[in-house]
């Protein structure tokens, strides 16, 4: 609503949030209240909802290198990358993850997150097109968003689609981007034929590999590695250190001159804090685990494969996993609130997915198949799920 000068509603300054009740009560009579929960240490309740894919958070080998990284270089970074805030460590780490995923370079990030942003920023311009997937993550949406470049929205895992998308484009650039694996459900984005319809188009192809590295490739080197597709001189990767490594963070992945471009335009490098060392030491020790453990990856497949089959069987509507995502369907927002809720009395955290965290409006749990999970808990998680479910499961 527009208003002239002399219409400007006057408010009362305690009134000037109110708007921010209605909105809550709005979200709340669609059954989509959000509330936060503090979880205490030693939670009794066996885990299926953070992204923790390879158990790792808890493992020695990446605790006591967070630790031991904190006590050498301290609890901050101290400054900005380019200022203070780059150590041995940081630089240890970008060079162990380029050459685990097959990249030639890597920039660590203080959140995968802003490692999107930049890649999204600092590779396109306004004439540059953007063929985004219509189910990619929040953060590639922001990154768009911020580009100031035209965005089309491809329909999900539509290679052909993208492939008309841009062979109508008048931009001088084309960047083609998707997930690996979409978080949701745990399906694989048809990554071979977009980067076919990326290079006969003469465009570059970002993938966010977020729940792919350490689940997906040869020893967990993620899904560029996967398609054959890590060290192309025209493809770049984002990665989050928060999910298979259990730590905190994230990196973009590419040639070499993508990366210097990166530490010298993108925004949420030059003016944000550096990576804390201990979440650096923390992804440093994930990651040579994976290399000296490197079975844990296909485990980690496996298990999501049985829990999917054995849900399917008890007659859930369970997805078909690609990675360490298995997602069961509700019939409802509401539905799916209380029946994550009845897991957890029954001893089983699981994620609650509702709008607007799925795309297509449809409600979920979503599961994570830790690699590490043993075969007497996955069939507690089959059971527990199963008999909540009676009353609140979506059916096929
Ligand atoms: N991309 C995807 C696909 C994600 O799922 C997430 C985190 N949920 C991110 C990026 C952001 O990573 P971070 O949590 O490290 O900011």
């Amino acid at each position: 609503m527009v208003h002239t000068a002399a219409q400007q509603p006057t408010l009362a300054p305690d009134t000037v949030f109110d708007w921010l009740d209605e909105a809550a009560d709005l979200r709340a009579a669609a059954g989509l209240t959000r509330t936060l929960r503090s979880r205490p240490a030693d939670d009794p309740v066996l885990d299926l909802a953070s992204n923790d894919y390879l158990g790792l958070v808890h493992h020695p080998a990446v605790t006591r290198a967070a630790a031991d990284a904190a006590l050498r270089w301290g609890g901050g970074a101290t400054g900005s990358r380019l200022v203070t805030g780059t150590t041995a460590l940081h630089t240890e780490l970008e060079d162990e993850l380029a050459a685990f995923c097959g990249f030639e370079a890597a920039l660590v990030f203080a959140s995968g997150y802003a490692a999107n942003l930049a890649a999204l920023t600092a590779l396109t311009d306004p004439d540059t097109l953007i063929v985004s997937d219509a189910y990619n993550h929040a953060s590639l949406i922001d990154g768009c968003r911020l580009s100031r470049s035209d965005v089309h929205r491809a329909p999900h895992a539509d290679p052909a689609a993208v492939r008309r998308i841009l062979a109508e484009r008048t931009h001088r650039r084309a960047l083609v981007v998707s997930d690996s694996v979409f978080s949701v459900d745990g399906n694989a984005a048809p990554l071979a034929e977009l980067s076919a319809a990326a290079q006969d188009h003469g465009a570059a192809l970002l993938i966010d590999d977020a729940h792919g590295l350490g689940v997906l490739g040869p020893g967990g080197a993620g899904a560029p590695a996967a398609f054959g597709l890590a060290g192309r001189p025209d493809t770049v990767a984002t990665v989050t250190l928060s999910k298979s490594l259990g730590s905190q963070g994230g990196a973009v992945l590419g040639p070499r001159r993508v990366i210097r471009h990166l530490v010298e335009t993108a925004r949420t490098f030059i003016f944000d804090t550096g990576l804390a060392p201990a979440a650096v030491g923390a992804a440093l020790g994930a990651l040579r685990l994976l290399r000296a453990e490197p079975e844990r990856a296909e485990r980690a497949r496996e298990v999501a494969r049985t829990l999917a089959d054995r849900l399917t069987a008890a007659g859930l509507h369970a997805s078909t996993p690609d990675a360490a995502v298995v997602s069961v369907r509700a019939p409802g927002p509401e539905a799916a609130v209380r029946w994550a809720a009845d897991c957890r009395t029954a001893g089983l955290a699981v994620g609650c997915f509702r709008p607007p965290s799925v795309p297509d409006g449809i409600s979920r749990l979503r599961l994570t198949a830790r690699g590490d999970l043993t075969d007497t808990q996955i069939a507690d998680a089959v059971r527990i799920i199963a008999v909540t479910g009676a009353s609140h499961a979506d059916r096929p």
